[in-house]
């Protein structure tokens, strides 16, 4: 029994930090990686092979009600499903997983351990099931890195959701947030591009690598030099054959995957090109460039001057009047790199929307459905040099830390407050005030922004001046004194200091109508279709591509033109929260050891900082103070009817109807009696520290394991 209680937090007696450590640190050493605090799942990444997902395991957590199984993320999913069929305590149907942790803690890991296991426990094999599977690798190829913290890191958030009819899986659907772009044209030290230009290099034929004009790895820039031993190469080939396959699967036509490569290609090929001004002063690509400058534009079906025009200057129209304005050296750099993050932004969004069109073929969302969404998105980040993509996610951790609070805390605190339950006030760190400082209108950071970006002459100094101006003196804010544009806000997780330069640049996010108009008339369809989706509205769309774009992929790029890139993810995030807000939450939080991805090591720091702004510390307080079940005075004596004494005793309130009295004195009286008899029930138990309300009874979790020994004694 020692050894069990462990595997829940909640009940150590002895609670503080070093205690909480201490038994992480003890489970961990035993290999045990997954704990309970309550009903959250703390679960630290081992680094190394456990035996702890093969098929028997699984067949065992199919069956399994918590405290009979050692603690599992099968044991997550298992409940998430059978809460969303309505088998476990009541409450909303639709479910919602929210995953998360620092880069490199488990999380991704942990999405496909929960999609795997509730496509086991769906029971059926439909083609559907196998495919949701095996997306997977397509999508990581396209969305994954390997960085400092973590060899396989999504540089994209996610949510996944499943949807269901009658217990089996009818459709799915992924949303994704904020790919990092910026990783296409730049690593820093010790990181990559995104794996599949190294897949494709690797696993090539040589027919093909011919084809697409594609030479050795070294030679391209946006790949730095940064290949890999043969081992590796191995293993990008593999990788590459099976995207390749995922591909075929989720059912890209030959010429689709034709066009893609060509572009992965012709992003490669125009990194390579460099500029020197001619004597006109106007620039060129340097004598060595020229051949990739002929490449790139092979590859992506344009004309070689057109490309360069994109390149070398920038022509607006202002009143029907076009204006050409020459870039310098550094513009037409900024020009092509940015020419390569689009194109690659493009088709990661075309691949999410092609997969989502073969994840749900034919759904009628009309129908009645339940859901259990996953979200695996980034942790809370804080670099030594934190820019706009930072100030993203760090809201979106905001936004789901209010989100647990509101779970954890407030609810309980206000149901507790309603039944008349005295608790001491639990003081915790609410974070709406955060939130507002990001999102109110017009007075927030994203709106202020959105404002200025707006202006086209404003200046990220600008921007950061209104900040100052607006929330001097906040206590959430604090004012940078620096001569370039920095600000901080103190998150719930801590102060971060941001770097506003390229702020409004990358919220803005425009693409300049000449390079649009490059590659919609791009003869590689597939580029004309990703830029003309765009601006299809106002027919510029050549009529034999019209046809080639899918509905989905129209939608996902209609739906959000013209906004910025900051309006876009607020707008995504509030969605997010809606659907979340109506479900059934499941909290898992993972857990990094060490630093240096290590097995079998665990660093007391390490994982001190994220159990204190993962809000752990503070949970296991609560949790352990709480009352998770609450059941209604007739649901318990329903339930536990068998262990009552006398069974003359009302139960529910059909069988005591008194003659001559109103209804509501009946009511009354009823709900008396039958808190009357479920008192009798528990007097009959040897239960301690449970608390009676107004309707209904406050139990510690423990309590229900507690009641069933009690039936298991009657015999
Ligand atoms: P995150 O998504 O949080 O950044 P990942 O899920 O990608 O982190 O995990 C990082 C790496 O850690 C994985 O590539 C894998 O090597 C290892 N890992 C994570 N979870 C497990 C696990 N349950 N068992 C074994 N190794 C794991
Ligand atoms: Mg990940």
């Amino acid at each position: 029994m020692a050894v069990r209680t462990q595997e829940d937090l909640a009940t150590l007696s002895e609670l503080d930090e070093k205690s909480l450590l201490e038994s992480l640190s003890n489970r961990f050493q035993q290999n045990h990686i997954y704990t309970y605090i309550g009903d959250i799942l703390v679960a630290i990444n081992p680094f190394k092979y456990l035996p702890l997902y093969e098929k028997t395991v699984s067949e065992k957590y199919k069956c399994h009600e918590k405290g009979d199984l050692p603690p599992h993320i099968f044991a997550v999913a298992n409940r998430a499903y059978q809460s969303m069929l309505g088998r476990l305590a009541t409450g909303p149907r639709n479910q919602c997983i929210v995953i998360s942790g620092e880069s490199g803690a488990g999380k991704t890991e942990s999405t496909k351990l929960l999609l795997r296991q509730i496509m086991e426990l769906c029971k059926a094999n439909s083609q559907l099931e196998q495919q949701i599977l095996q997306v997977n690798p397509l999508l990581e190829a396209f969305g994954n890195a390997q960085t400092v913290m973590n060899d396989n890191s999504s540089r994209f958030g996610k949510y996944i959701q499943l949807r269901f009819q009658n217990s089996s899986v009818k459709s799915a659907k992924i949303n994704e947030y904020l790919l990092e772009k910026s990783r296409v044209v730049h690593q820093d030290e010790g990181e990559r591009n995104f794996h599949i230009f190294y897949c494709m290099l690797a696993g090539i034929s040589a027919e093909d690598k011919e084809m697409y004009g594609l030479l050795d790895p070294d030679v391209y820039r946006y790949i730095n030099g940064k290949y890999g031993s043969p081992e590796m190469v191995n293993k990008w080939s593999t990788k590459y054959n099976e995207v390749c396959n995922a591909m075929d699967m989720v059912g890209f036509e030959e010429q689709e995957q034709v066009d893609m490569k060509t572009i992965l290609a012709g992003i490669l090929s125009l990194g390579n090109i460099k500029f020197e001004p001619q004597e006109t002063g106007i620039l060129k690509a340097t004598e060595q460039s020229n051949g990739w400058l002929k490449a790139a534009a092979g590859q992506f079906g344009v004309q070689e001057e057109e490309l360069v025009k994109c390149l070398v200057c920038t022509t607006s129209v202002t009143r029907g009047e076009s204006i050409k304005r020459n870039h310098s050296q550094q513009q037409a750099e900024d020009a092509r790199d940015s020419i390569a993050k689009v194109a690659y932004g493009r088709v990661f969004g075309w691949i999410v929307s092609k997969i989502n069109e073969l994840l749900a073929p034919n759904v009628d969302l009309n129908e009645e459905h339940q859901e259990i969404g996953i979200l695996d998105i980034f942790g809370f980040e804080n670099f030594a040099v934190n820019r706009y993509e930072q100030l993203c996610i760090n809201l979106a951790n905001e936004q789901l830390q209010y989100f647990f609070n509101h779970h954890i805390f407030l609810m309980e605190q206000k149901e507790y407050k309603e039944e008349g339950i005295t608790w001491e006030t639990i003081t915790f760190k609410d974070n709406k005030p955060i939130l507002d400082l990001f999102l109110a209108k017009p007075f927030g950071i994203f709106s202020l922004l959105d404002e200025q970006s707006a202006f086209p002459k404003a200046t990220d100094t600008n921007f950061v001046d209104k900040l100052n101006s607006n929330f001097k003196g906040k206590p959430h804010f604090e004012i940078v004194r620096s001569h370039n544009p920095m600000f901080t806000v103190v998150h719930y997780a801590g102060k971060v200091q941001y770097n506003a330069s390229g702020f409004l640049e990358k919220n803005r996010d425009t693409i300049p109508a000449n390079i649009r108009g490059l590659f919609i008339n791009s003869v590689t369809p597939l580029l004309s279709v990703l830029f003309a989706a765009t601006i299809s509205r106002t027919g510029t769309l050549m009529p034999q591509h019209r046809a080639k774009l899918s509905q989905a992929v129209e939608d996902n790029f209609n739906s959000t033109r013209k906004q910025s890139v900051g309006a876009q993810f607020k707008h995504s995030l509030a969605v997010l929260m809606e659907k979340m807000f109506a479900a059934n939450p499941h909290f898992i939080r993972c857990i990094k050891p060490n630093a240096s991805k290590q097995p079998d090591l665990l660093d007391s720091k390490v994982v001190m900082d994220q159990l204190r702004y993962n809000g752990l510390l503070e949970t296991i307080r609560i949790r352990r103070d709480g009352f998770s079940w609450r059941p209604s005075f007739e649901e318990f004596a329903q339930r536990y009817r068998i262990l009552l004494i006398k069974p003359d005793i009302p139960l529910n309130k059909e069988r005591s109807q008194k003659v001559n009295s109103t209804p509501d004195t009946v009511l009354e009286t009823d709900l008396q009696g039958i808190m009357q008899s479920c008192l009798c029930i528990l007097n009959n138990t040897d239960l301690k520290d449970w608390k009676c309300g107004s309707t209904r009874f406050f139990f510690k979790y423990w309590h229900q394991e507690q009641l069933a020994k009690c039936i298991d004694r009657l015999g």
